[in-house]
């Protein structure tokens, strides 16, 4: 072998060494680069894990408290609103100079309360229920009401002017009645009442002399409150939509109790509604529900 050959196959090997160093160092570099990205990859992942799971339980958190407060919201209102002898209800001189109307439904419930709680949705309305018990199949709009912030008050079981102003004690047991199916919706009977045809209604008189003069004191001595109103709607009397929209609308008061009816006959009552809602929210009224702080509305009683 020539020493140029030798010193070719040196040359040779020494090149072979130092790609094989390359590759060795390249391998080496890769396998750290790659140790360092999973790990980097692998903790963020198990950053992001776990900052998911704070989230997640941040908004368990924060929707267990929303819950809670909810329902001592609504455990204080069920309190307040339920019948407690001996604690007066309402007020006879709203001090307040805001304009409110409390909107009123007697006689229901029926299908038309739930067109009637659907509507008030959408104006974010409140209204006060003073519901009978003679429609089995439509109870539960008692609960749909109040669950929607509606109060729930009573009106008598039957509604039957003979047996309800027979005697006081007919009257209580027919209060009685109604409350149970009430208590049965909403967990509480109500303190807030209004006798069929008002506190200023004649007709008992057939029935029993001097009856009203005794039930407007003793309601309020065993706890509840009654309400008569300073607005009629006119409904009752068959009125159609456009005379309830003019009945049912004055900017001559601050404080209006209206009445309506949510029986099964009173289209033209929710046909009014829209009207009666937009013409007050225009002139700055708010609907609210009868609350234990509410005006109270009483007629002169004439029996
Ligand atoms: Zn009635």
């Amino acid at each position: 072998m020539t020493e140029g050959r030798r010193r070719n196959r040196r040359q040779e090997s020494n090149v072979n060494k130092f790609i094989l160093c390359g590759l060795v160092i390249f391998a080496i570099c890769g396998t750290i680069f790659c140790m360092v990205a999973n790990s980097r990859e692998s903790s963020l992942e198990n950053k992001m894990a776990l900052l998911g799971q704070e989230g997640a339980a941040m908004a368990k958190g924060t929707d267990a408290a929303l819950a809670q407060a909810a329902e001592e919201i609504r455990a204080a209102r069920d309190k307040s609103f339920s019948v407690q002898p001996g604690v007066p209800v309402g007020t006879e001189d709203p001090s307040d100079d805001k304009k409110v109307v409390y909107l009123t439904f007697d006689d229901g419930p029926s299908e038309n309360t739930k067109k009637i709680i659907d509507i008030l949705a959408q104006y974010d309305a409140k209204a006060t229920f003073f519901v009978t018990g003679s429609n089995e199949e439509c109870r539960h709009y008692i609960k749909e009401a109040y669950d929607a912030g509606h109060t729930i008050g009573l009106h008598t079981y039957s509604h039957d002017y003979a047996a309800v102003y027979a005697s006081d004690e007919a009257y209580f047991a027919d209060l009685a009645q109604v409350g149970e199916v009430v208590k049965e919706q909403i967990g509480y009977v109500p303190c807030f009442i209004r006798f069929p045809g008002g506190s200023s209604n004649m007709v008992s008189a057939k029935y029993n002399n001097g009856i009203m003069s005794r039930l407007v004191d003793s309601v309020q001595e065993q706890g509840y409150q009654y309400y008569d109103w300073n607005l009629d709607s006119g409904d009752a009397a068959g009125c159609g939509r456009e005379e309830i929209e003019a009945n049912s609308t004055t900017d001559k008061m601050n404080h209006i109790m209206v009445l309506c009816h949510d029986t099964q006959a009173k289209e033209a009552t929710v046909e009014a509604l829209p009207y009666i809602l937009k013409y007050y929210t225009d002139l700055g009224y708010k609907f609210e529900a009868i609350d234990r702080n509410s005006m109270i509305c009483h007629h002169g009683v004439q029996n």
